[in-house]
């Protein structure tokens, strides 16, 4: 019950009634430099903040459209879609939670496999989606890389999986842990067949999807300030009883202890990626890419 009662309506402000000129979502503040943003030009830069190169998150179809040449690539296993086998139910049953997801980003799960070019060179490409039950990786997103990973040593084409997620799919108990040591399983093919694979950690990348195939890159380059590890820093000092140093867990941190081969800025990554492949042997393919809308055929 309040303590006191407003008799009267308040007084109006003379501008109430005129609706805000400025629609919701026109302009972003940087969580880093407090700075006011105008949305289209953060869009224009990557989502990367253009004073103190802050990067934002950004969702898995604008990382491929960030990467790959005319923002044009060919989806696979995009029907793949979890059959729930516990029946998990916590606060939510997890069946809902995968319909919600589902809604809200278009995907049946966090993974979207491709095909495209990236400056002429044939790449295979996943790329992990944060909202889509916090990036976690089930039996669905297992299964996805596993498979990205054997189309790229099938059509010998380069690897290239973008990590953005909280880790294992709880809900689906130890079948979510299976995954880790299958899409491993599937790597060390690609690596015995001499096929590059280059891991792309990006803010968060923690859990099993660290323990296993986003450490295992023949280069593993990270996002600036992106948040990397296993265990979450409160669990670890809990743990070890000791305080934790400054920046821990953070992409530079992790460079100067030789866990990561480099910190490449949002801007630079499609170039950096594609010196990097070719330097690793990959050749641009010779004919143009066919004239078919692509984005969102199934293979
Ligand atoms: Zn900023």
């Amino acid at each position: 019950m309040a303590w006191f009662k407003k008799a009267r309506k308040p007084m109006r402000s003379p501008g109430a009634e005129k609706p805000s000129r400025v629609p919701e979502g026109l302009w972003v503040k940087c969580p880093d430099c407090a700075q006011i943003l105008y949305n289209k030009d953060l869009e224009k830069n990557l989502s990367v903040c253009p004073k103190c190169a802050y990067h934002f998150r950004i969702s898995a179809t604008d990382r491929l459209r960030a990467l790959l040449d005319e923002e044009r690539w060919t989806e696979h296993d995009a029907h793949l879609t979890s059959t729930d086998p516990l029946r998990f139910t916590d606060t939510k049953a997890y069946r809902d939670r995968l319909r919600a997801a589902e809604e809200a980003t278009g995907l049946k799960d966090a993974v979207i496999v491709a095909t495209g070019r990236l400056e002429g060179l044939d790449v295979v490409v996943a790329a992990m989606e944060y909202a889509f039950i916090g990036g976690s990786m089930g039996v669905v997103a297992g299964e996805k890389i596993t498979r990205a990973a054997e189309l790229a040593l099938e059509r010998r084409q380069p690897l290239v999986i973008i990590s953005c997620s909280g880790g294992a799919r709880m809900m689906e108990g130890a079948l979510s842990l299976m995954q880790m040591a299958k899409i491993c399983a599937a790597l060390a093919r690609l690596d015995r067949a001499a096929v590059p694979f280059i891991s792309v950690l990006t803010d968060p990348t923690t859990g099993g999807v660290t323990a296993s195939f986003a450490m295992l890159g023949d280069l593993n380059i990270a996002e600036p300030k992106a948040l990397i590890g296993f265990a979450g820093p409160r669990v670890i000092e809990q743990t070890i009883r000791q305080k934790l140093p400054e920046g821990f867990q953070r992409s530079e941190f992790l460079l100067d202890h030789g866990m990561l081969d480099l910190i490449v800025d949002r801007r630079e990554m499609k170039a950096t990626l594609a010196r990097a492949l070719r330097f690793m042997g990959a050749a641009p393919a010779p004919a143009p890419p066919p004239l078919a809308v692509a984005s969102a055929t199934d293979q």
